[in-house]
């Protein structure tokens, strides 16, 4: 396919066709369309399908396929190795489907394809509910359909624990419902296997009561990181399911609400949350408390404040270079490794999380969903993050050390979602472990020509 045959069918076929826009390369608006979150992803697409239906993904999947264009899928665009879109490709951009609907009775959020996870939020929210999201609002459904760790996990599970249905396009253009009554087995695959079995326009998923939550950082002295490191990973795994907090190292932002002596301080700290009953919550706090932090900014906020709490800290455009490992266990040369690593953190916004997977998240059988490591502990990401292209070497150089310097204490494998660019495909069949034959098979049954290969791929299987 020449680029001049696709440019001009995009525009005189697939245009007509859509409700939403077609920015092809010659529109003033292309520049913005094909941005995505990560600074450092910088793709030219043929053009970007603006979906606002079903029936416009319908016709730019038909499209796609007819004209051989490698498609990528775009959610919210968050993903850090850029699979939300392609070089010399076709976009099907799912921003405008950004719709909710809840049945509060049945205690449900339906989201459209390209919510946001603050439009779920803030949807059940309004019906004193929350879905198991993640901690940033900002993010898309790609993070529903690879996993979804986050501040209810323990509590509920992750966000597949939580899909009751998905509506989904397939590579030939049809139009599907999986749940536990249809299409079982893709019901099972897109709970974990990303977007590799076609585009979820919509997603039905379980909301638990729980308006509010006590919620917030405590920090440490930087040199006390090997201390509380080791003192967390024994104090959380012990706890009930009602608290949840992941270890960060980070440094303080330089505004409100953090007190200005600790202003461009690198620190270690804790984001807690406590979905129990608000009146425990001092009790549960407690053992936290005699570590004696320096900054405690725990407080009661509703669940949809606290998932939107670090936007605002990393707006879309920073440069993010980013990669990730389950833990099991967290041993003591582990932890002097991360305190060396948290010592240098490359620029002010680069941090490392350990996201709490244990708790309900690991009570479901690891075939259950395609994710692997129910027996994991901590979703580790490390993240160096800057707004300028200048660092990128520093933030890249940074991460990658660090990844491959606790990667033997790992077990093995890497969040889907986390798994960044440069990581390769023996990556992604790790991540999936046993259950990635079964995904194969799947792929080969939805989508034998892996038409939706633009994502950490599953190869149908032969
Ligand atoms: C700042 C930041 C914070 C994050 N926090 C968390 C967190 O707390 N917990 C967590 O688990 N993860 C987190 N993530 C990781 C996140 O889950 C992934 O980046 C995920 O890929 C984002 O989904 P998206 O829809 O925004 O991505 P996009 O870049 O739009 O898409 C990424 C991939 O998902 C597929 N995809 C997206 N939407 C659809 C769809 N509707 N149908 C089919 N395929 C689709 C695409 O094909 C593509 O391969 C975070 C990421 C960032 C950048």
């Amino acid at each position: 396919m020449t680029e001049t045959v696709a440019t001009s069918a995009l525009a005189e076929e697939l245009g007509p066709q859509l409700r939403g826009d077609v920015i092809g390369r010659e529109d003033p608006r292309y520049d913005d369309a094909r941005k995505v979150y990560n600074g450092m992803i910088d793709k030219r697409p043929l053009a970007i399908a603006q979906c606002r239906d079903q029936a416009d993904v319908i016709a730019a999947v038909k499209f796609g396929a007819k004209q051989g264009l490698d498609v990528a899928v775009r959610g919210a665009g968050h993903n850090g190795a850029g699979l939300g879109t392609v070089d010399d490709g076709l976009v099907i951009d799912l921003s405008p489907m950004r719709w909710t609907r809840v049945d509060a009775a049945a205690r449900t959020v339906t989201a459209g394809g390209g919510s946001q996870l603050g439009d779920i939020d803030h949807a059940a929210g309004g019906f004193g509910l929350a879905v198991p999201v993640g901690i940033l609002s900002t993010t898309g459904i790609g993070l529903a359909l690879g996993g979804g760790v986050g501040y209810l996990s323990r509590k509920y599970g992750l966000t597949i624990d939580n899909i009751l249905s998905a509506d989904v396009v397939l590579a030939d253009g049809s139009a599907v419902r999986a749940s536990e009554d249809e299409n079982e087995d893709l019901f099972w695959a897109i709970r974990g296997g990303g977007g590799n079995f076609g585009v979820v326009t919509s997603l039905t998923l379980r909301a638990y009561e729980q308006p509010t939550m006590i919620w917030g950082p405590t920090f440490w002295p930087l040199e006390r990181s090997a201390e509380i490191l080791s003192w967390y990973r024994e104090f959380l795994p012990a706890q009930a399911d009602d608290l949840n907090g992941f270890f960060a190292f980070l440094t303080v932002p330089p505004g409100p609400p953090f007190p200005e002596e600790l202003h461009m301080k690198k620190m270690c700290g804790v984001v807690w949350s406590f979905t129990g009953d608000p009146a425990d919550a001092d009790e549960a706090l407690k053992p936290v408390r005699e570590t004696e932090p320096v900054l405690d900014a725990v407080m009661a906020v509703p669940v949809s404040a606290a998932n939107a709490a670090f936007d605002e800290l990393y707006p879309a455009g920073d440069q993010w270079y980013w990669r990730g490992d389950y833990f099991a266990q967290i041993p003591d040369e582990a932890v002097a490794l991360h305190a060396e690593f948290g010592e240098q953190l490359p620029t002010w916004k680069s941090t490392m999380h350990l996201y709490p997977s244990d708790g309900a998240a690991s009570r479901v059988a690891e075939d259950a969903t395609p994710w692997a490591y129910r027996e994991s502990k901590w979703t580790a990401v490390y993240a160096g993050v800057d707004p300028d292209p200048a660092n990128a070497e520093a933030i890249r150089k940074w991460t990658v050390a660090y990844q491959e310097a606790l990667h033997p204490y790992s077990m093995g494998g890497s969040y889907i979602n986390f798994i960044g660019t440069e990581e390769g495909q023996d990556r992604v069949q790790a991540t999936y472990g046993s259950n990635y034959e079964r995904l194969a098979k799947i792929k080969a049954k939805y989508d034998p020509d892996n038409f939706f290969h633009v994502n950490q791929n599953i190869r149908p299987a032969s």
